[in-house]
């Protein structure tokens, strides 16, 4: 099997071609038509198993399918300097969030969609100032966004895909109460209806109730 299209958008086929990545690995190969047809996933995979590309693939061909999303106009001048991110990624360290936002920019080469980074022990200033100029795909780390939330830079009522990266690792790490209230973020009473995925190395009781808890009925998918 080959990166076809359908369901994978053209655009998006261009830049794999980029990346010389000629087929799918298993995990890329079932999250693409799972996530295309609305599912939420709760995918079982290692680093290594192209998890990266897992999410992303699915995320931005949607997107681009889809088109840009429109940002309801909010009276405050202040409140619309806010960036209303499509699609957001959460990931354990500020290593893995980099190394994922520097795949997503591949991706999206050519596109219309804007990809942002947030995470902690940097400078909050700059990354303001990035997401003031526009963002449609956002990683982070959980306190930096937590962080972000809190100072109203980001809204996340046009969340339709949220992924969560690591999972076991994240919670491992204490992260659970902040994760926490960024999903309560998304599921405000404004908020788009979302789609979500969720990776894991390990399929431990604390992930399996965080799946219950976050995801609508969702495809197991062990690789
Ligand atoms: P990941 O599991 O996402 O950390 O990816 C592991 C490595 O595999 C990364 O260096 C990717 O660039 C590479 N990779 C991801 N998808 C593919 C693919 N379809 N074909 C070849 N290499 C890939």
């Amino acid at each position: 099997t080959e990166f076809t299209s359908p369901p994978i958008d053209s655009l998006l086929i261009e830049n794999i071609k980029l990346a010389r990545f000629s087929k799918p690995t298993p995990v890329q190969k079932y999250s693409v038509p799972i996530v295309s047809n609305g599912g939420d996933l709760m995918a079982c995979a290692q680093t290594g198993s192209g998890k990266t590309g897992g999410f992303l693939f699915p995320v931005l061909s949607q997107m681009y399918k889809n088109g840009p999303a429109e940002v309801a106009e909010e009276s405050n001048v202040f409140a619309r300097r806010k960036a209303h991110p499509t699609a957001l990624i959460i990931a354990p360290t500020r290593e893995l969030v980099m190394q994922i936002h520097e795949e997503a920019k591949k991706y999206a080469y050519r596109s219309w969609v804007k990809a942002c980074v947030v995470y902690g022990g940097a400078s909050i200033d700059g990354q303001i100032r990035q997401l003031e100029r526009g963002c449609d795909l956002l990683v982070g780390t959980p306190g930096r966004l937590n962080d972000l939330l809190e100072r109203g830079k980001i809204s996340l009522s046009n969340i339709k895909y949220f992924v969560l990266d690591e999972a076991d690792r994240m919670l491992d790490m204490g992260f659970e109460p902040q994760i926490r209230h960024i999903v309560q973020g998304c599921d405000m009473p404004e908020s788009k209806e979302r789609q979500t995925l969720m990776f894991s190395a390990t399929f431990p009781k604390e992930i399996q109730h965080m799946a219950t808890d976050f995801l609508n009925e969702y495809i197991f998918l062990s690789v």
